[in-house]
């Protein structure tokens, strides 16, 4: 048996409104070399300029893994040249990076790891190449965007270890609000670094792979990988340390090269940016985007409101969806109601129109609203959900709808009594045959009543009610 060893780069495109050295648009989907200026395309004689929204998000993604802080952070030039790196050089970190010493602890269903975050560094991420039949094409619009790497210590054993902490990862900056996560899109990506070796070894000879646009195919990708380095130790082969790439379709690794050195880069301080020192009130900017984080937050309401796991995962995965749910709480809802109401109808209802919670019309007044109405047995139900239904289809609050409708469940007395004495009169015989002391009548009557209430009728008054005429009558 062997042991393995995985160590992640993260990297995250920053959600900032500008590119990271100069004023152009950081958007995507826009006209292909639309936001592209002389700075991010490399023109002689311009100057780069640190983007503080950038430099904000950064330190705040090191704050959030518990980093030490970069009192002086310092930007090198990476030399390499590609067709669509305009500059032949990338502006990154090498030597100071933003923060550095961090950690996760992961929770992996039932055990902890401790997982070391080795740096996190900002750099610009590169264009667009693409390939279309025998050419290729180059879209800058991407040249110079902000990019964020993060990279762990080889610490996880598994390519599900690597999953979860994708995963951990992902929600964490969309909590932070720093990048949509977007996996498929680029918008997050990892590479993975693996090596097996005998246990107590230590490291092996290390692979990278690149090319995976999910936590899932992470995860598959390392598996494939160990047994396949696991494979050539057996056989007493050597694993040759190069960079391979997950061919999804064949469910592989395929090598691509030989990996470089750092040296190959000929890496030298950026000349043209000063070192960035964090000064207080930069600080207090970071520690005002720092967000009760997922795990944070799963613990207090487990705590608070008794979720169970599976409601709880739910609710956390999102920051937005356990602000409404904590809003609905605290709008007078029941948790765990609002909870399971969220978990089921709401999810169901949310899938079918193919909008998120944010967008839709439901609002925590409106939810909580449906649910005291629940609750306080105003309407059933069965009810509800149909209020449910019409409140995504028109935009209502619940208590207009029950209105409009009439949906409000029969509770008078009064009314109920009513409607009784008129079932009574309707079918002398059955009454009759309950005076004799037949109960086998009363559920024909009290559906009576449900018919002629379209179902609104709460039932068991109306048993309750019909069984006291009945008697008195007798
Ligand atoms: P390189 O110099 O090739 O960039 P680094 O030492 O900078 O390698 O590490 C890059 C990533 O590879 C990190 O995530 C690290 O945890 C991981 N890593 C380094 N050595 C190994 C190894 N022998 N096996 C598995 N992962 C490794
Ligand atoms: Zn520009
Ligand atoms: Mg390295």
């Amino acid at each position: 048996m062997y042991q393995a060893f995985v160590g992640l780069e993260i990297h995250v495109q920053l959600l900032t409104k500008s590119k990271v050295f100069c004023g152009c648009r950081a958007a995507f989907g826009d006209e292909p070399n639309t936001n592209v200026c002389p700075v991010c395309m490399g023109y002689p004689g311009v100057l780069p300029t640190l983007n503080r929204q950038a430099i904000v998000q950064a330190y705040l993604v090191a704050r959030a893994l518990d980093c030490e802080l970069s009192e002086s952070a310092v930007f090198e030039r990476k030399n390499y040249f590609y067709p669509d790196l305009p500059k032949n050089y990338q502006i990154s970190q090498l030597g100071s990076p933003v923060g550095r010493n961090g950690r996760v602890d992961l929770d992996l269903g039932g055990s902890r790891r401790r997982v070391p975050i080795r740096e996190v560094h900002l750099e610009e991420d590169a264009g667009k190449m693409i390939h279309a039949g025998d050419v290729s094409l180059l879209d800058y619009n991407r040249a110079g965007t902000p990019l964020l790497e993060i990279v762990t210590e080889p610490v996880l054993e598994r390519g599900e270890e690597a999953e979860l902490f994708l995963q951990y990862f992902r929600r964490m900056v969309r909590y932070l609000g720093v990048c949509d996560g977007n996996m498929e899109e680029g918008s997050l990506r990892c590479d993975a670094n693996v090596s097996v070796n005998r246990p107590g070894k230590g490291l092996g000879s290390k692979v990278e792979i690149k090319n995976m646009n999910s936590s899932r195919f992470v995860k598959k990708a390392l598996a494939f990988e160990i047994a396949r380095q696991s494979g050539l130790l057996d056989r007493g082969a050597p694993v040759a340390q190069e960079t391979r790439l997950w061919n999804e379709n064949r469910d592989l690794t395929e090598a691509m090269r030989s990996k470089e050195e750092a040296d190959d880069y000929r890496y030298f301080p950026e000349p043209d940016l000063p070192p960035f020192k964090p000064d207080a009130a930069f600080l207090l900017d970071v520690e005002k985007g720092l967000v009760e984080l997922p795990s944070a937050r799963r613990e207090r309401l487990v705590a608070e409101y008794g979720l169970g796991p599976d409601q709880v995962d739910f609710i956390i995965d999102e920051k937005s969806r356990a602000d409404f749910f904590e809003r609905t709480v605290a709008l007078g809802a029941d948790p765990l109601a609002a909870a399971s109401w969220l978990g089921s109808d709401v999810k169901r209802l949310l899938n079918r129109e193919g909008v998120e919670l944010a967008e839709s019309p439901l609002t925590p007044e409106r939810l909580a609203g449906l649910l005291v109405l629940l609750a306080s047995g105003r309407i059933h139900g069965k009810i509800a959900k149909q209020v449910l239904e019409v409140l995504f289809a028109e935009g209502k609050d619940p208590e207009t709808i029950i209105r409009e409708r009439a949906w409000e469940q029969l509770i008078d007395a009064g009314a109920i009594a009513k409607l009784v004495d008129e079932a009574i009169d309707a079918n002398e015989k059955a009454a009759a045959q309950i005076r004799a002391g037949d109960e086998k009548p009363v559920g024909f009557l009290v559906g009576e009543i449900m018919k002629a209430t379209s179902g609104r009728a709460e039932p068991q008054l109306v048993r309750s009610v019909l069984k006291e005429r009945l008697a008195k009558s007798r």
